[in-house]
């Protein structure tokens, strides 16, 4: 891990070094003063030497102002090091969390997912400079201090030195609780964090209902479970601090004592007891920094291992022959095909949701699968896009497995308008270029109009650069989804999937935008997906799904007349309809 870590200091080399180098200054300028002090007590005062007084406060003041120049620098572009490389691990995760599968998102929460991607990268960036940097300057004041120190009083400084692997050993001690602590914090903001993005997302239903109260009461679950996680961390942070101060608040108490026998035996003359009282600061300071950089340590460490863990998720990758699938006419096959979701985290409990399933669509031909929910319509929309890979059996396009065929390739030809549409917060014209970026904007004007929302779009005071809110709020349920319709035009795609495209709708509303689909559908090879069966009469094939199986397959009429589920289905359909569509 400590591999990979590293791995993000490369492009920061000089600067890193830089930073590292002016750190090592500052530590040695903080040498200067207590050696400038014996001086002046040892020798210059007593030998009345002013002029050298003067000069050597001199030159403590020039060095001075140079650590006062380094330590902007440390400060500054030490920060800018660990942002720097804070920045590319969010654009490495980022990265890695677009290429991840269905899967990964049927498990995580967007609220932890976003909690891995700021505060606890935060933490690491941190880390980043602040560690190296503090190891540096302690380690070499350690160092130079007890060196310095034996010159004073080689005895009372192996006394002083004979005390710290107690400090050491309790420290250490105190640290693994407090890990343990940080990371059990660490999870807790990433459950409260879900927890908000949950409930301000369903905030509308939860007005619907009135259940404010309920959503502040699931909230203060994970409001309280933070402060329980912050409590016990505080508590071994606060163990920890208070310790360790108190050990080396110890070694002062030692210094005093032995310092003074020493000079009562005449071991030391008063110059250098009062010089190494100065002095010893020198040599616990930096072992104090030390200790808090454990503290520091733990939070990034446990942060970064969060970063690695997502990093470590297996990403959507082409089998490695793939190829592009090339122009594609629209001919699918299913072959025998089996699924089930993994539904607990360990990958056990798997339950078969399409059970050796075979579907021939003709290629520009409409094929409707119908039945009830849950049967796995949804899950056979999304195994053709390979948004999930089939467990048994093949899909084939054209006669290619699809996994065979890079994806980008494969989707690139495949149009889904689904039940659910997902519009992001920007303009309308950003919305439908979703579909194919490099569309110029009369393409764009005539995929609406063609979805026939122009007329609406031009009625407003910004046109196509009205930007709709947070999932398209500003937009009634008809108009969001014509603008998903309009973005599959211009995709333009030999394979249409469209899953209870227009089920939410009402019922006026649907019979318009089913001539939007319809007009979508000729010259594609077209699975629909629907739940009232008068939109679907005119399909060419129509399979009834039910379990994860094909109960029976035919036209409207071969089905009708075969009087089995689908006749019982449209029947009840039907005498629900008469005068007025309820369904
Ligand atoms: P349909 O579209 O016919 O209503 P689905 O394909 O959505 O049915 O669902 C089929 C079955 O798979 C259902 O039992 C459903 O609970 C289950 N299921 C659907 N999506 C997931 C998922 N992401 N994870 C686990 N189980 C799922
Ligand atoms: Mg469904």
């Amino acid at each position: 891990m400590l591999k990979r870590f590293i791995a993000y200091y490369k492009p920061h080399k000089f600067m890193f070094a830089m930073d590292m180098l002016a750190s090592l200054m500052i530590s040695v300028i903080g040498m200067v003063y207590p050696i400038v002090t014996r001086r002046m007590l040892n020798d210059l005062i007593p030998n009345k030497k002013f002029r050298a007084v003067v000069f050597a406060g001199l030159i403590v003041l020039g060095l001075y102002v140079l650590r006062l120049l380094l330590r902007y620098f440390v400060q500054y572009y030490g920060h800018m090091v660990g942002t720097a490389m804070q920045a590319q691990m969010r654009r490495d995760m980022f990265a890695h969390l677009e290429r991840l599968p269905f899967s990964f998102y049927d498990d995580n929460e967007t609220g932890k997912i976003m909690t891995r991607l700021t505060s606890d990268l935060f933490d690491i960036c941190e880390l980043a400079h602040h560690g190296p940097e503090n190891l540096i300057i302690s380690t070499v004041m350690i160092i130079g201090s007890f060196i310095y120190l034996c010159t004073i009083n080689i005895w009372l400084t192996l006394i002083i030195f004979a005390c710290v692997p107690l400090l050491l050993f309790v420290s250490m001690r105190l640290r693994r609780r407090m890990r343990d602590a940080f990371a059990d914090r660490r999870k807790s903001n990433a459950v409260i964090n879900a927890a908000i993005e949950s409930s301000i997302s369903g905030i509308r239903v939860t007005k619907a209902y009135t259940n404010a109260e309920k959503e502040m009461e699931k909230f203060e679950v994970g409001n309280s479970q933070f402060v329980d996680a912050c409590r016990r961390a505080y508590r071994a942070m606060a163990a920890f601090h208070s310790t360790s101060s108190f050990i080396t608040d110890v070694f002062n108490v030692i210094i005093l004592i032995a310092g003074g026998i020493f000079l009562y035996a005449g071991k030391i003359d008063f110059a250098d007891y009062s010089a190494f009282i100065v002095s010893v600061n020198l040599f616990i300071s930096p072992i104090t920094t030390l200790i808090n950089f454990m503290e520091q340590y733990q939070n990034g460490v446990t942060g970064f291992e969060r970063f690695i863990e997502i990093l470590d998720e297996e990403p959507e990758t082409d089998s490695t022959n793939a190829v592009d699938i090339g122009d594609v006419k629209g001919h699918i096959e299913l072959k025998d095909i089996s699924y089930a979701y993994t539904t607990t985290e360990d990958g056990e409990e798997e339950k078969e949701v399409i059970d050796h399933l075979s579907l021939d669509i003709k290629q520009g031909e409409t094929f409707a699968l119908v039945g009830p929910s849950g049967g796995g319509k949804t899950t056979i929309c999304h195994l053709i896009p390979h948004f999930y890979n089939v467990k048994k059996g093949t899909i084939q396009i054209d006669g290619k497995d699809i996994h065979d065929v890079t994806m980008e390739s494969l989707r690139r030809n495949i149009g889904i308008v689904q039940q659910d549409i997902y519009l992001f917060n920007a303009s309308i014209k950003e919305n439908i270029l979703y579909g194919r970026l490099d569309a110029t904007d009369e393409e764009v004007v005539e995929a609406a109009k063609r979805a026939n929302i122009h007329d609406y779009i031009m009625t407003l005071e910004d046109g196509y650069n009205t930007v709709i809110g947070e999932r398209g709020v500003r937009l009634s349920g008809g108009q969001k989804q014509r603008l998903s319709i309009a973005r599959v035009f211009l995709k333009n795609p030999p394979i249409l999937i469209l899953d209870e495209a227009t089920s939410a709708l009402d019922n006026t509303t649907e019979i318009l935008i089913q001539k939007s689909l319809d007009d979508l559908c000729k010259g594609r090879t077209t699975l629909v997906v629907a739940h009232r069966l008068s939109t679907i009469k005119n399909a060419d094939e129509i399979a009834v799904i039910a379990e994860g199986r094909i109960v029976e397959q035919g036209s409207h009429e071969e089905l009708m007349a075969k009087g089995g589920m689908y006749s019982e289905l449209y029947k009840l359909q039907f005498r629900a309809n008469t005068g007025e569509d309820v369904a």
